[in-house]
């Protein structure tokens, strides 16, 4: 009954209201999350069970999803169950403050990790790729993506623009689940932004949810208005179903320079991602089928023309930068051999704020209600008073975020931010105020948590880019901690062999059981961005573990 509800494919709703169908919130939160995460208003494609980064799944197939509800539904505070790469393989005994859900998803021996042999094992249905936060379950949309995209064009305003952006040009590429967050961060941050994406669809989604502001796919109307916008100091975002290489060829042309330059295309995955220049949609999906070697040596080649001329506009005077998607190896492969002169994000913007134990934080209202998130924004805003920056972000996403599926909110906290929204939220829920408990959780990308050498940890001080025990104690602290669902993935945002990281879920349901595993969890994940960086030699985060008394 509860599936034929809830789940029949491909219709996924996750439950509301305060009323629970499983037997406790630590059961009925992975519940929701894992339905919302493949709700048509969440989800790339839910169809394929896609929630977003190319071919990132919520769960292996329509059998597989089908039995881990049914497990869930059943699951007591005695047990926890097994996810390997989607699928439901085991209910293990354990405690109740043990996690309920333990999570591997995409995980390959290191000789073996190429998207060659994973393709080979996910077309015999034995792996599933899970992405960060799609197989984990805690995707929230577009706005998961929305703070951090923001943080990044701030911070590249401020170093390279005196802190203004009004009537710089962004340019970008691809329009997809997180790429689509980045026509309104750069409006946020006063910028005017142009993007491409070849897939219409993909930009009319974006209307849709107000993340983009115009769309069209003639060139030259779109110029028009970049010129308008630019003249008037006005932050509109401008969407174009054009190939990535070619925009940024035509601008060359046109002896347009952007300001800032970078990409979201899905050129993590040659295969699968990308679409190689020259082929319409239809063409591009008909030779993956048909011959998939000669596609990627399409899809290689194309990326290296992107990056060419992303070099070009880099040498004209555009800021650039990778943004996390792997473009830059794939293009070395396919003969731009200075796809590296352009630095990845995390090492231009964005480690100072990892070295603090800073990330991307997020929740969600399981009861369905935004009246729930506006609660906790209100409290978030009592209780950090001084932090203007986090004020005016969070009345800025109320005013703007348009919410996709279950009601959240995202921000960066840092190392006690995070302990004491955690315990504010499960105060919110013991008192009534808020309906229904909140899932408080993080993308994969954040501070302690992920070893991934062309993007979160390029060029570290000490050259330990490619060390991964650290995803792993990451893992391990947050199970210990009882975390309500962890995960370890392989692959995320840059693809196979590139990245291991893990992932945490805690729902703060107002017991007193929530609070101390709240003031583990919350304390133990980002001081392991702590002790990751200090390790690698950052002052700050040496300076930031005395100042909080950790141990080091
Ligand atoms: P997605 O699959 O939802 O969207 C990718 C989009 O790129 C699609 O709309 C597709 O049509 C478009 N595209 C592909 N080839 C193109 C081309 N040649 N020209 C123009 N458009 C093209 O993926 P997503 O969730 O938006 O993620 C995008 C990329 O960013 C992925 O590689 C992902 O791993 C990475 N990522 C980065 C971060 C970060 O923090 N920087 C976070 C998550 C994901």
């Amino acid at each position: 009954e509860f599936i034929s509800k809830y789940a029949s494919h491909p219709h996924y709703q996750a439950p509301t209201g305060s009323n629970l169908h499983a037997k406790s919130w630590q059961t009925e939160a992975p519940l929701r999350m894992l339905l919302n995460n493949l709700n048509a208003a969440v989800a790339e494609n839910p169809d394929e069970l896609v929630v977003y980064g190319g071919t990132g799944q919520a769960a292996r197939n329509v059998e597989a999803l089908q039995k881990i509800i049914t497990l869930l539904l059943e699951l007591d505070e005695d047990h926890s169950l097994l996810i390997q790469s989607g699928k439901p393989v085991g209910v293990i005994r354990s405690h109740a403050q043990a996690p309920r859900v333990l999570l591997a998803n995409s995980n390959l021996v290191p000789h073996w990790a190429t998207w060659d042999h994973f393709n080979l094992l996910r077309s015999k249905g034995l792996m599933m790729f899970g992405q960060m936060t799609a197989g984990s379950w805690i995707y929230i949309g577009t706005q998961g993506i929305l703070q951090g995209t923001y943080e990044t064009f701030v911070a590249c305003g401020k170093k390279y623009f005196n802190g203004d952006l009004s009537g710089k040009l962004v340019v970008s590429a691809g329009l997809g689940g997180m790429g689509g967050a980045q026509p309104l961060a750069a409006t946020m941050a006063g910028a005017v932004f142009l993007g491409a994406d070849v897939d219409a669809s993909r930009i009319a989604k974006r209307l849709e949810t107000r993340y983009i502001d115009k769309m069209t796919g003639d060139f030259d109307q779109a110029i028009e208005w970049v010129k308008e916008a630019r003249q008037e100091k006005k932050a509109v975002s401008i969407g174009i179903v054009m190939d990535a290489g070619d925009l940024l060829k035509k601008l060359l042309e046109s002896g347009i320079t952007p300001d800032i330059l970078t990409d979201q295309t899905s050129a993590h995955d040659p295969v699968n991602g990308y679409i190689p220049n020259e082929l319409t949609l239809e063409q591009a999906a008909a030779l993956r089928q048909k011959d998939p070697v000669s596609y990627q040596q399409k899809a290689i080649k194309s990326m290296a023309r992107h990056v060419h001329f992303m070099l070009e506009h880099m040498h004209n005077g555009a800021v650039t930068f990778d943004y996390g998607n792997n473009l830059r190896a794939f293009a070395q492969m396919g003969g731009e051999s200075h796809a590296f002169d352009f630095p990845g994000f995390t090492p231009a913007f964005i480690r100072p704020l990892f070295c603090e134990g800073k990330g991307p934080f997020r929740w969600v209202a399981l009861s369905g209600d935004p009246e729930d998130i506006y609660t906790t924004d209100q409290a978030l805003i009592e209780a950090f008073p001084d932090n203007k920056h986090l004020i005016d972000w969070l009345k800025m996403a109320r005013e703007k975020v348009a919410f996709q599926g279950l009601p959240a909110r995202i921000c960066w906290l840092g190392l006690g931010e995070r302990e004491k929204a955690g315990l504010i939220f499960n105060d919110l829920v013991k008192s009534g105020k808020v309906k229904a408990p909140i899932v408080i959780g993080r993308d994969h990308l954040d501070c302690g948590s992920v070893a991934s050498p062309n993007r979160e940890t390029e060029a570290m001080l000490d050259g330990s880019d490619a060390v991964s025990d650290w995803p792993l104690l990451n893992l391990m602290s947050n199970t210990a901690g009882g975390a309500t669902w962890v995960s370890f993935h392989h692959g995320g945002g840059v693809g196979m062999g590139y990245s291991q990281h893990a992932g945490m879920v805690i729902v703060a349901d107002g017991t007193k059981r929530a609070a101390s595993c709240i003031q583990r969890v919350l304390f133990n994940d980002p001081a392991l961005g702590i002790f990751r960086h200090h390790d690698a030699g950052y002052t700050t985060a040496t300076e930031v573990a005395e100042n909080f008394g950790i141990k080091i």
